[in-house]
């Protein structure tokens, strides 16, 4: 099949989920002059920041630079786990084992916590705890999956269990791969109606949600902050930033903290009846154990494949990245190789520089940032910790007030990423022949 074959006649470069949910909220008609608390960033941070205090009486405001949802938040894959994206022994060497093992618990519980919290809020989203096959890119990462296998169990309190390659089409419907790990905990979720239903629960509990607004500076006052915007400013007492993959130089500290990498999906076209069953048989969500890993899943209805990939570091065109993501996926599922592509499109995320999220305050900001990729469970209860941490007046929160490293020489623009992905892809590919 020709490339430009490769895309549906109505083909999309914009996310899959906002067929059922585009970002709506948009700039309002008028802005407030005072809040409590100034949230900046609308996606699943500065929505479960905002929640929480209104739930609890406080009034506060959540900007956006573009609609309420339409960052990262209303891009992603969808999958859920509460997984931290670190391997054990470094996490142990960043921050020791005590409380290495205290931030695997409370992520794991994230997983958790968001259930509770769409069923609170009555959130309809497809939310389906229907386990993640991890799919070994080599038997040398079989094998470390498997020496994990029971630590998973034990941190989600839910099975995980090996897979053996001669048994993996039992999860996938491939020879690709050197078999896997199940963790039944994890789940797959409808993000855009994620986010919509948590703007929604936030609006209703009393939270004003302003998109199409941009922060432009924050001036510390006696009272607490001035907070400038294209619409105009906005006095709070607080403020907390919640700006991810998107923050940008206004705020230098923390973008000198964070490094924003671009992650690619596409969604394909409905494919042949049956096809969706033998691809994926239990419908779980699946990744692959690579460094530049892809991530894969059916949508909601059984239909379509969705699938994701590091396929650059920087926004580029939707039709390229979906052919290079099409050629990746053939790989696997060489069935799909006459499969269209009907939407394609891009987003960012944060990595931070010890790959830990981070929460806290830094000379009166609040912020909660930082979670590698995997934001739906962990950057909702970060939030959510945010929140309390302002209410409170102290953090519960294990992610708290660890060290916030900086590079010296990096102020944010990501230069170096081109060189480690291909740095990345070649110790993949060695994982993958020399074993
Ligand atoms: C393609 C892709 C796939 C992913 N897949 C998964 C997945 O399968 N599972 C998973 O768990 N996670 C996944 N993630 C990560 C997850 O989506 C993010 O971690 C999460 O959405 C971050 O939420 P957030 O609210 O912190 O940031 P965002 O949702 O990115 O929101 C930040 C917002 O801040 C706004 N902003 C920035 N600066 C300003 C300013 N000055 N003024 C006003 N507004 C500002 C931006 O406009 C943006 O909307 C994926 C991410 C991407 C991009």
């Amino acid at each position: 099949m020709q490339d430009e074959r490769l895309f549906t006649p109505d083909f999309k470069t914009q996310p899959y989920w906002w067929d059922a949910a585009r970002p709506g909220i948009g700039a309002p008609a008028q802005i407030p002059t005072k809040v409590d608390v100034c949230i900046i960033g609308g996606g699943f941070t500065g929505l479960s920041c905002a929640l929480e205090l209104a739930r609890d009486g406080t009034s506060c405001a959540v900007l956006d630079s573009k609609r309420i949802g339409q960052g990262a938040s209303s891009r992603n894959g969808g999958l859920v786990s509460g997984a931290l994206k670190h391997a054990e022994s470094s996490l142990v060497g960043h921050v020791g084992e005590e409380r290495a093992m205290q931030l695997m618990r409370e992520a794991a519980g994230t997983l958790q916590f968001l259930d509770d919290l769409i069923t609170r809020e009555g959130i309809e989203c497809d939310f389906a705890r229907v386990g993640r096959f991890s799919c070994a890119w080599s038997r040398k990462h079989y094998d470390s999956m498997a020496r994990s296998a029971e630590k998973t169990a034990m941190l989600t309190g839910e099975p995980a269990y090996m897979v053996p390659q001669n048994h993996q089409r039992d999860e996938i419907g491939s020879d690709y791969f050197f078999g896997g790990q199940v963790s039944e905990g994890a789940a797959t979720i409808h993000p855009g109606k994620y986010v919509a239903g948590l703007a929604d629960a936030a609006q209703r509990a009393g939270a004003q949600l302003l998109g199409q607004t941009h922060m432009k500076g924050m001036t510390r006052t006696a009272q607490g902050w001035l907070v400038e915007t294209d619409r105009g400013v906005i006095e709070a007492e607080r403020v907390m930033l919640g700006t991810n993959g998107y923050t940008g130089r206004e705020t230098p500290w923390f973008r000198r903290r964070l490094v924003p990498v671009a992650s690619f999906l596409v969604a394909t076209e409905e494919l042949p009846e049956g096809l969706a069953q033998e691809l994926v048989p239990n419908a779980r969500g699946l990744a692959d154990s690579r460094r530049v890993l892809n991530y894969f899943r059916l949508s909601p209805d059984h239909k379509r494949v969705l699938w994701g990939g590091r396929v650059g570091t920087h926004a580029m065109d939707a039709r390229q990245s979906g052919l290079r993501l099409h050629k990746t996926m053939c790989r696997v599922w060489p069935q799909l190789k006459d499969v269209r592509i009907s939407h394609s499109w891009n987003g960012n995320v944060a990595f931070t520089l010890d790959f830990i999220p981070h929460l806290g305050a830094h000379e009166g900001v609040h912020y909660a940032l930082g979670c590698q990729g995997s934001g739906v469970a962990m950057q909702s209860w970060m939030g959510t910790q945010a929140a309390r941490t302002m209410l409170r007046g102290n953090s519960q929160s294990a992610f708290a007030g660890l060290d916030f490293p900086a590079q010296p020489g990096y102020g944010g623009n990501p230069w170096f990423l081109p060189l480690i992905l291909q740095w990345y892809r070649l110790r993949d590919q060695i994982d993958r022949r020399l074993q």
